[in-house]
This record gives C-alpha cells, structure tokens and sequence, in this order.
C-alpha cells in the first residue's frame, strides 16, 4: 500500500508542474530576484555598463538589496559617486579623493555585479610585471576551465605598485561616462600596499551588456584607499577564482534608461571606461 500511495504521489509531481508553468507569471515583488534565497552561483547585474556609459548615474538598487545577491563585487553609485567594492559583504566607496568608506544600505546604484565567492580554484600567480600579465595568466585558467562562463576573483597579496582611478560625482543633467572621464577622473598610485583586488570576468558574447574580460576594483588591507585598478605590479599575488554559471539581471525603471538607443556602437567608450584612458 505504502507502495501505491507513493507512486499516486509521484505521478501527480509532473502535472502540478505543468499547471504551475501555465498559471499567469505571480507579479515582480519588490524584491525580486532576491525574494527568493539567492542563489550562490549566479552573477547578478545591475543594469548594463552601456546604460552607465551614456550617462545613467540614477542609482535604481539600494546596497541593501545588492547585499542579499552577493558578497563580493564591483561597480558605482548614484550619481557616479566613486567606485564599488564589495568585499566579505561589506560595501565600500573609493571616493574621487581615493579614499575609502563603508557605504549606507539605503544608497543606490545603477550599475554593478555581485555574487558570493565560492572559490573553486585557488592558485598563486609570480611576478605580475603589469596588467597585461595579470590578465594573460587568469586568461589561462578560464580557458582551462570554460571561456564562455563568468568568474569572480579575489586577489590578496602586497602590491608593489598598483594604480587606480575614481572620479567626481556628478551633476544633473549626467553627461556620457566618456565626456566624464575626459575631466572628472582622479588617479593615485601607492606602492608597496597590501590590499585585495575584486576581479570580474565576463565572456566573449556579453559585449552588449558589460565590458568583456576583466575588470578589476582595488581596496586597500587597512582599508583606507581604493579605485578601479589600471596597472599593477606584484611579485605575488594568491588567487581565489570562483566559476559562475549563472547571470541575473535587474533593469531600471528611469525615463533616462527607458528612453536610450541601444543600438548605437559604444565599444570605444567602454575601452575608455576599462583603461582610464582619457
Ligand atoms: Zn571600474
């Protein structure tokens, strides 16, 4: 008997899914997608770095709810207001003075990507003579393990030089992000630091929706300065690389964002906005 109840159980399992995939989509709470427990394995976006790159500071995700979808990250705030790191759940501002802070929950972003880092690799990597290096040798261990895939890293060690760049809040009506950098960028260079860089990897066929490859974010061990890294130098680095297979993404709700052309090309701004390049 025992028997049959089960299988009576077991055969109504795919027709209550059925049903439920047929039943009207439940409205979008305010909290969705982090109504439901995150899911570890997924990087979560805020609207798409060319929303940010023609001139969409309005900051649509309070930190709150960014803190729900992840732990470790990279982005920017309302208004353009410096540069976001999210490190061990703790979200920091590298202001347009360089320096750092922990930042409200109740501020906003428009743009930025989180998860949490489970770490499936974790590797050492000498002599970093600059970024290009950095790049190439996390290059080979994506191939290895899934160039069409998304990855986070944390990089720990003493940076023998490491430059990076913020910028000045801005001003309504926002000017496009390259016009921005060509003015309100500030860069600093520190030497012999000990600090952590938050990596994102992006693959190949994300280029409409964020900058492809890496895109690195620095904060300092004492946690006093940090920026958008655009050179480093290290004779060794320890790496904790996270695979991530999934990809979220929450939009604005903005007459500014809902109104843009995203059919214009942007992939000269968006090199501009990796390397600092004015
Ligand atoms: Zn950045």
């Amino acid at each position: 008997m025992q028997f049959t109840a089960n299988m009576k159980k077991l055969s109504i399992l795919p027709l209550a899914a059925a049903l439920t995939a047929l039943a009207p989509a439940p409205a979008i709470s305010e909290d969705c997608p982090a109504a439901a427990p995150a899911d570890r394995e997924v990087i979560s976006q805020v609207s798409l770095l060319q929303g940010l790159t023609f001139g969409d500071y309005n900051g649509s995700v309070p930190i709150a709810r960014l803190k729900k979808l992840g732990d470790i990250g990279i982005g920017t705030f309302d208004r353009l207001n410096g540069e976001l790191i999210m490190l061990e759940g703790v979200v920091y501002r590298a202001g347009h003075d360089g320096k750092l802070e922990v930042v409200a929950d109740e501020e906003t972003v428009p743009f930025a990507n989180v998860t949490f880092l489970d770490a499936d690799e974790i590797f050492e990597l000498s002599d970093v003579k600059d970024i290009g290096v950095l790049k190439a040798e996390l290059n080979k261990k994506v191939k290895a393990a899934g160039s069409n895939r998304f990855y986070m890293v944390r990089i720990d060690g003493t940076f023998d030089k490491i430059g990076v760049r913020s910028e000045y809040a801005q001003k309504k009506p926002y000017k496009p992000l390259a016009k921005v950098l060509e003015t309100d960028q500030t860069f600093f260079e520190h030497k012999n630091v000990k600090g952590t860089v938050v990596g994102l990897y992006c693959p190949e066929y994300m280029g409409d929706l964020n900058a492809v490859g890496w895109h690195f974010h620095f904060v300092t061990e004492d946690r006093k300065s940090g920026g958008h890294v655009f050179e480093v130098n290290a004779a060794s680095l320890k790496v904790s690389m996270d695979r991530t297979d999934g990809f979220s993404m929450v939009l604005p709700d903005n007459e500014m964002f809902n109104g843009f052309d995203l059919t214009v090309d942007q992939s000269a701004d968006i090199k501009k906005v990796e390397t600092g390049e004015k």
